[in-house]
């Protein structure tokens, strides 16, 4: 028989399932607690649940399927692991440690591979493989707490996949983030390369997180060139949608912008953009180009011509961050991650 994979309950599902094979509501409480905040890697770590039933657990369920294949550590500290699916799939997943203690970041991913084909990423590279489902998402960072036993405080939809592009599974996970594993939506960050009416009905949803667009060009020209899904949903489309988006939720949204060498980062581009984002409540992260093996010849900015462009973009008087690189050494950082079994 089938076991039962207790990681894609809800609460109430969890103490349907206990109730119907005879035990208190108590004592699913107790497991739920177990799972999703104790950090528990077996039914045998719950001490606290009788002998019988740990042995009926063991039996008929597992807390999840999806195992971790292999685990990497930077020299900052970030972690970077390949997981393993039931059919053998894989994808990777990074969990940060900022210097601030109370900020543990976990970077998931949403799909195997990306079919949105960006020219200077390394997870399109390999094509699409198939849509992660919503426990496949949550146990990346329910398999990250057991193996840390630390406590997940911010998720990021940033790893490999187009969320969007898996919208039903991402917005059960998001809840399950929310209830069961009991992280505030304001500490969720979706990333999207910019499926314009996905844009919409996020807005639309129970629970929204923070938007962040991959917008990375300051016009449809330089856009197109790097990002294919450009030629379905234009950067004008892109612009409403966005408007529309913080109107809704009244919230600003995050424009990443990676920097890549002589291609946007001129003084040019910086004017455009300051000009396209005129009417849109955001923050502009900017992202030094990292640079992938054998992919395009892109090179990452040096540092005065990305403090340059920082300093260009604050006149607008937009805040203005350069993402910080982490896990670079172990090809963790955005953008580099392949899913390759080293
Ligand atoms: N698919 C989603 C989310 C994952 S990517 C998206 O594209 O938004 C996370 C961020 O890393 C995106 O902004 C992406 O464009 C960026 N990225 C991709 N390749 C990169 C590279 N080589 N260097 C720096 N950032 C990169
Ligand atoms: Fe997919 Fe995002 Fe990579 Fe583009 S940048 S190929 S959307 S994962």
């Amino acid at each position: 028989m089938e076991k039962i994979i207790l990681s894609k309950l809800s609460k109430d599902e969890l103490v349907d399932y206990i109730v119907s094979n005879n035990e208190k509501k108590y004592r699913a409480e107790q497991i739920f607690s177990w799972i999703w905040a104790k950090n528990a890697k077996s039914f045998d770590d719950m001490t606290d649940v009788k002998k019988e039933f740990r042995a009926f657990l063991n039996e008929n369920c597992l807390i999840t399927d999806c195992k971790i294949k292999q685990r990497q550590i930077s020299n900052d500290g970030t972690i970077k692991y390949l997981i393993e699916f039931k059919d053998g799939c894989v994808a990777e997943t990074v969990l940060m440690r900022f210097d601030n203690r109370a900020n543990l970041s976990m970077c998931v991913s949403s799909q195997v591979g990306c079919k949105m084909g960006c020219i200077f990423c390394a997870t399109g590279k390999n094509g699409f493989k198939r849509n992660l489902l919503p426990y496949e998402i949550v146990s990346q960072i329910l398999l990250c707490q057991m193996d840390t036993d630390l406590k997940i405080t911010n998720v990021v939809f940033m790893g490999q996949g187009e969320p969007l592009d898996n919208f039903e599974n991402v917005t059960r996970a998001i809840e399950l983030i929310n209830k069961n594993l009991q992280i505030s939506i304001r500490r969720m960050t979706l990333s999207t390369s910019g499926i314009v009416p996905k844009i919409y009905e996020l807005a639309k949803n129970n629970l929204v997180p923070t938007l962040a667009i991959s917008l990375h060009a300051p016009n449809h020209q330089i856009r197109k060139e790097i990002m294919p899904v450009e030629k379905r949903y234009d950067i004008n489309s892109l612009q409403r949608a966005l408007i529309d988006f913080s109107n809704q939720t009244k919230d600003r949204v995050t424009i990443e912008y990676i920097l890549i060498g002589g291609l946007n980062d001129t003084d040019k581009c910086a004017g455009e953009l300051i000009e396209f984002l005129k009417d849109i409540k955001c923050n502009i992260n900017l992202i030094p180009y990292n640079e992938v093996e054998g992919l395009s010849d892109f090179k990452k900015p040096d540092k005065k011509s990305s403090m340059r462009f920082k300093y260009l973009l604050e006149k607008s008087g937009k805040k203005v961050t350069i993402r910080l690189e982490r896990g670079a050494d172990i090809d963790a950082a955005c953008g580099q991650l392949a899913g390759k079994v080293k």
